[in-house]
């Protein structure tokens, strides 16, 4: 396991507020910030680009094999470029929302992105890096100081992502959010906390509250750290 120490990791569904926080969260503490989800997003518009369909595991395993993904860790640089393409607002078409669970059900693509990551944070002259994603928590870096697990329920993930999106219709979203977390959660557990990972539900939170109830756990999780042990 590389430098687990440097991760703060946030797992979530999508709609969760994971990304907006952990950005947030970033920026206060000075902190690098890592969109795990924007890596399997490019990697499956890298997969329709090439003509191939991400519902093929062979054309995916293809794609990934040749997969020139540069990504920053500043959390005001939000660009995600495959081979020198600026894919950052490709990435979230609908078109690629709606393949890209394709891509995540790959176990091999799951390893070697895992590593990239584990990589770009080792080398990130960042102390510490906000990871959110689905699987952070439990795969990627189990090991990590803070654990956090970010829900809301399934009504208010779904009002929040159409009020993101402009124009949309709340109903096809929801339906489409729907069947990507259902689709998502047979591969990795992300709606239930594994032990040891703090929940932080923003149900009834609003978004500065959400913020400050992820300060507070890394606050405590450090303090703990810093406590000497006895016995
Ligand atoms: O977070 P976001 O909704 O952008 O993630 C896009 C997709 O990437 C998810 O629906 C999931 O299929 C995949 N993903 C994953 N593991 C992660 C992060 C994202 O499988 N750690």
């Amino acid at each position: 396991m590389t430098d687990a120490h440097k991760f703060i990791a946030i797992d979530g569904p999508a709609g969760s507020g994971k990304s907006s926080v952990s950005k947030a969260v970033a920026r206060r503490l000075d902190y690098g910030y890592l969109d795990t989800g924007a890596a399997y997003r490019a990697l499956a518009w890298h997969v329709l680009e090439g003509g191939a369909d991400t519902a093929d595991a062979e054309a995916v395993r293809s794609a990934a094999s040749d997969f020139p993904l540069s990504q920053q860790l500043d959390p005001d640089d939000r660009r995600v470029l495959v081979g020198g393409v600026d894919v950052t607002d490709a990435i979230r078409d609908p078109r690629v929302s709606a393949a890209v669970s394709g891509v995540a059900r790959v176990p091999e693509v799951r390893v070697q992105v895992n590593e990239i990551f584990r990589r770009m944070v080792a080398e990130s002259a960042y102390p510490a890096v906000v990871v959110e994603g689905r699987d952070i928590t439990t795969v990627v870096a189990p090991d990590a100081p803070v654990r956090i697990l970010l829900t809301a329920a399934p009504e208010v993930r779904a009002a929040r992502r159409a009020g993101e999106l402009e124009g949309s219709n709340a109903a096809a979203v929801a339906e489409a959010l729907h069947k990507r977390d259902a689709s998502d959660s047979s591969v990795v557990d992300f709606l239930n906390a594994a032990p040891g990972v703090t929940v932080v539900d923003s149900t009834h939170l609003d978004f500065t509250q959400t913020i400050d109830a992820v300060l507070a756990v890394i606050e405590r999780a450090f303090d703990a750290e810093k406590e000497p042990h006895h016995g």
